[in-house]
């Protein structure tokens, strides 16, 4: 048997391009990989009614870690149709979002920037109870002391493996101190427990603005649901985009990593997706595995040749997936 099994979930659009692309690159790093193929999505919803078969769950609860290419979320509401990643989120209790920044060699990146955004996954406003009375609506945002605590303890053991160890702890307790307030105390409190972490808050509209005028200053930051879904955006566009920010989505069991765009319906099928994205997924991947030297070596090739070219067209270059994933390759042996 090979040391550790992966799941390779293409999902739909260049999930179909990417996953490929980076499974080359798995396969190049020369680690004892058995990979395992599984299908969801939305393609897969409009041909079997579901968008995450069991057999699928039961994949990626026997493999070590799962790699997601991309899913379509239809514009419009489709009945019966569940988002395949928010599906897998919960039924593996996925509770944490991890979605590093790091700067990198293209056009439009800060310099400097170095930063993890853990994002609670599991409830706040994604708890998606909303209800409607005439012509005022409702939304609930559950805020749990358990869930508050457990991701607060994920991201202060991740500030305390980095070299700068500081925990952003993002909020709105002063307009919200019954919610975020919990969420604020809660980790706060169990940062008492990390004594060498330095921990402090921010609000998040402040947060927001440093990020964008003095993005370096920050190390680690963890926010509820929404709040991190705004702001991890945000963090990606201050390192060159979608096409290049990776992410995982990490429980206490399983954990699924993928790539922060979508199945880019507008250029499916045509050989030209950027499989950065993914690529660095695999390296978090791999890291996650204790494959530490190699998530490296992946990130390293994946700079040399944003640097060096040849780049995708989406930063400005003419390669190709194929072209481009030829590049890490030979960069990675
Ligand atoms: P979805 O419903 O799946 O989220 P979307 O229409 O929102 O689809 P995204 O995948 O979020 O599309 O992409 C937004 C834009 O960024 C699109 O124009 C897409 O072509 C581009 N894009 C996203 N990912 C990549 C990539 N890996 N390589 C090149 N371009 C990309
Ligand atoms: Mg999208």
């Amino acid at each position: 048997m090979a040391k550790y099994t992966i799941c390779l979930i293409e999902g739909d659009g260049i999930g179909h391009e990417v996953i490929p692309a980076a499974r080359r690159v798995l396969e190049a790093t020369g680690l004892d990989l058995e990979f395992v193929e599984a299908h969801a999505g939305y393609e897969y919803f409009l041909e079997h009614g579901e968008s995450v078969p069991e057999a699928t769950i039961e994949k990626v609860m026997a493999t070590d870690a799962t790699l997601f290419g991309a899913a379509t979320s239809p514009s419009k509401k489709v009945e019966g149709f569940k988002g395949a990643i928010r599906y897998m989120r919960r039924r593996l209790d996925l509770f944490a979002n991890v979605r590093p920044a790091k700067s990198h060699p293209v056009p439009g990146s800060y310099e400097n920037v170095d930063l993890i955004l853990v994002r609670e996954n599991t409830e706040g406003l994604y708890v998606e109870q909303e209800r409607r009375y005439g012509d005022t609506a409702i939304a609930d945002a559950v805020i749990t002391k358990r869930a508050s605590q457990r991701i607060g303890e994920y991201a202060l053991k991740l500030a305390q493996r980095r070299e700068k160890k500081k925990l952003a702890v993002i909020h709105k307790a002063n307009v919200l101190p019954v919610t975020q307030g919990l969420f604020l105390n809660t980790i706060m409190d169990e940062a008492k427990n990390y004594p060498d972490v330095q921990s402090y808050d921010v609000i998040v509209d402040a947060a927001a603005m440093h990020l964008v005028r003095n993005p370096a200053s920050f190390d680690v930051l963890v926010a509820t649901n929404l709040f991190g879904d705004i702001l991890s955006d945000l963090t990606a566009g201050l390192v060159g985009g979608l096409g290049i920010a990776p992410s995982g989505n990490i429980g206490l069991e399983h954990a699924v990593f993928e790539s922060v765009h979508g199945s880019a319906p507008d250029i499916a099928g045509q050989g030209v997706a950027n499989p950065t994205a993914t690529v660095l997924s695999a390296a978090m991947l791999l890291d996650h595995l204790g494959e530490h030297d190699m998530a490296r070596k992946l990130e390293n090739a994946v700079d040399q040749v944003l640097l060096e070219g040849p780049r995708t067209r989406d930063l400005g270059g003419t390669a190709g997936t194929q072209e481009f994933t030829d590049a890490l390759i030979r960069c990675i042996k």
